[in-house]
């Protein structure tokens, strides 16, 4: 099962990641992720993408269509995969559309994750990670169930995203708007776009996305 997130930062995808790739058993490729890996591992791509994310700023398209590639061409992805945070761009939409014809690979769903821009600033704001396994959560909306110990891993070390700053999420976002609606459309024309309300609570927003995935399983 090949899937495909998209929405605004802030808008749910890692969200309802975690709870596909628990369910589901695709690996779940963010470039996000990805990007912030290599700043910790102090990799030359890590430095790059560094001062464009620092900003808000999207990394240039030919840097992350490169990874991507390189990431789809591993063999894990042969039982499909979750792409979440890609693309981002027409052009990136683009080079995939490419890059899945070359490997012999189609889409079975484009999942948007729809949420209104006034909503995102209080989400990003108020995020929370694990350290440990990447989950996500959030102070008033998602917080752990036993204060201070993730849900999923146990873990008691969690941080803040450096750009959940209220200054750079603006310009996230911003950034983010119109390319956003290029990708609805360009998927839209494809038939593989499914869009779910993602103001809805956490667990009805996962049922949402169970029913698409149930609908082009069969
Ligand atoms: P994205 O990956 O799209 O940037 P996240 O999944 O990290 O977004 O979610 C952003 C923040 O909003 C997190 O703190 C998360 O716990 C919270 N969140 C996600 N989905 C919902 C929801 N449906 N209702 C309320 N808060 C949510
Ligand atoms: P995310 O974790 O998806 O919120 O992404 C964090 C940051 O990484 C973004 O603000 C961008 O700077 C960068 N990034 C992630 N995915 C992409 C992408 N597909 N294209 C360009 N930049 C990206």
């Amino acid at each position: 099962m090949n899937l495909i997130l998209i929405g605004l930062p802030g808008a749910g995808k890692g969200t309802q990641a975690e709870q596909i790739v628990d369910t589901y058993h695709v690996p779940h490729i963010s470039t996000g992720d990805m990007f912030r890996a290599a700043i910790k591992n102090e990799t030359a791509l890590g430095l790059e993408a560094k001062t464009y994310m620092d900003k808000g700023e999207l990394v240039p398209d030919e840097v992350t269509n490169g990874i991507v590639k390189e990431r789809l061409a591993e063999a894990d992805t042969e039982v499909g995969f979750l792409l979440d945070g890609y693309p981002r761009t027409l052009n990136q939409a683009e080079a995939l559309e490419s890059n899945l014809k070359e490997l012999n690979k189609d889409l079975d769903a484009v999942i948007y994750i729809n949420v209104n821009k006034d909503i995102l600033m209080e989400r990003l704001t108020g995020r929370f990670i694990c350290r440990t396994c990447g989950a996500t959560y959030h102070k008033l909306y998602n917080p752990p169930k036993v204060a201070g110990t993730c849900d999923r891993c146990g873990g008691h070390d969690f941080y803040q995203r450096e750009d959940d700053k209220p200054e750079t999420v603006e310009k996230r976002i911003d950034v983010n708007l119109e390319s956003t609606n290029t990708l609805v459309d360009f998927y839209s024309k494809r038939n593989v776009l499914h869009t779910v309300n993602g103001e809805a609570e956490l667990h009805d927003v996962f049922k949402e996305i169970q029913n698409i995935i149930g609908d082009v399983e069969k």
